[in-house]
């Protein structure tokens, strides 16, 4: 049996894939694409929230960098304190502020 061709939707190249179960490349009904189509149109459609996940990882990373300089003894306290304040925040926020 011959292995059907399957074309990217997005610029007409051969996928290297054929059908879904083989791997196609889909974004909700959208597709197949190819690889390079596939992560443009992903990293396009999400864009807000890769520059917002970005932002918390930069954000995180400071944070254990200072978590890092805290006394050991300290660090659970830091974190609870950290959850509790993250807590009042959300509780604001639900409430309208
Ligand atoms: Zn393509």
């Amino acid at each position: 049996m011959t292995r059907p061709l399957e074309c990217c939707v997005q610029c007409g190249a051969l996928t290297d894939r054929a059908g879904a179960g083989d791997g196609s490349l889909y974004l909700n009904d959208d597709g197949p694409y190819c690889e390079g189509c596939y992560y443009d149109t992903l990293i396009t459609k999400y864009e807000e929230a890769l520059v917002r996940i970005g932002h918390l990882g930069q954000v995180l990373t400071e944070a254990l960098e200072m978590l890092d300089r805290a006394e050991k003894r300290h660090i659970a306290e830091l974190v609870e304190l950290a959850r509790l304040r993250a807590g009042r925040s959300l509780a604001m926020l639900e409430g309208g502020l």
